[in-house]
């Protein structure tokens, strides 16, 4: 039902085309990796299913709870429960953590119901110590200004900690990989194994097998030159990563 349905996307950058006619469905409780070299448009893909105004699609319909997204704006995006971590996540300073979850977690709560008026402080504060506690960080992290002088670990543990504060019924992470030492990498995706499940679909976009050790997919998809050009389940990444792309590439030029 809550499935994410993505039909014959086409997306410019500017005047360049990216993605060129990309099919993709995103399954509620399902594990999706999202696999491909640099620079084929992976990025682009989780951009323009967030909404972002640079990314332009010129075609194609992208379907969420019997809706096309792409009439709705980023903020409405989000608050029907889709989420994108960011590969390069953008500093707020000025705003601390813990008032940016809060007031993130308000808005989502309002979209669902509208007399909601707001999570209590105590229990905010409670369901963000038992969310940092799940993704091992340190709850003086919830006082710190957004993304502001953290490290590219401490930036990739804060957007998976939005994603275990907000739970998503669909979420995008974006290379969370990038960046982590083999610990972090560890301890970010038991976060997000423990918050998988029926009600939550999760895209994981990366070039690198290695994640996927941590998070296993249900299946995975190779995008390659603005498609995807290959399906298959866990097996597909293993031979990836012995094979590389090249096979893909005559395989799909043949
Ligand atoms: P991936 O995430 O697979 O590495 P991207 O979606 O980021 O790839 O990029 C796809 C293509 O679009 C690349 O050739 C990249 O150089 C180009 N591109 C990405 N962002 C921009 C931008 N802001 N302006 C111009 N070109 C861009
Ligand atoms: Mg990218």
């Amino acid at each position: 039902m809550s499935d994410l349905v993505i039909h014959n996307l086409h997306v410019n950058i500017g005047d360049r085309e990216v993605l060129k006619g990309l099919d993709l469905v995103i399954e509620q409780g399902k594990v999706h990796a999202l696999m491909g070299p640099n620079g084929n448009g992976k990025s682009t893909l989780a951009y323009a299913i967030m909404g972002h105004p640079a990314y332009t699609v010129t075609a194609g319909e992208i379907l969420f709870k019997g809706q096309n997204i792409l009439e709705l704006e980023p903020d409405q995006r989000s608050r029907l429960g889709i989420f994108l971590a960011f590969q390069y996540p953008v500093a707020i300073p000025g705003v601390s953590v813990a008032n940016f979850l809060r007031t993130a977690l308000n808005s989502r709560r309002k979209a669902v119901n509208p007399e909601d008026k707001g999570i209590p402080i105590p229990e905010f504060r409670r369901l963000l110590r038992e969310r940092m506690d799940l993704l091992k960080m340190d709850h003086a992290f919830a006082g710190r200004y957004l993304n502001d002088g953290f490290s590219g670990g401490e930036k990739k543990r804060a957007e998976v900690l939005q994603m275990a504060t907000l739970r998503p019924e669909i979420a995008i992470l974006d290379e969370t990989d990038s960046g982590l030492d083999i610990d972090a990498l560890r301890i970010v995706s038991e976060g997000v194994n423990a918050l998988r499940g029926p009600g939550m679909g999760v895209l994981v976009i990366t070039h690198y097998q290695r994640i996927l050790n941590y998070i296993k997919p249900d299946y995975v998809h190779i995008l390659l030159n603005g498609s995807i050009v290959e399906c298959g389940g866990p097996e597909l990444a293993l031979h990836l990563e012995e094979h590389g792309y090249d096979w893909i590439r005559e395989k799909v030029n043949s």
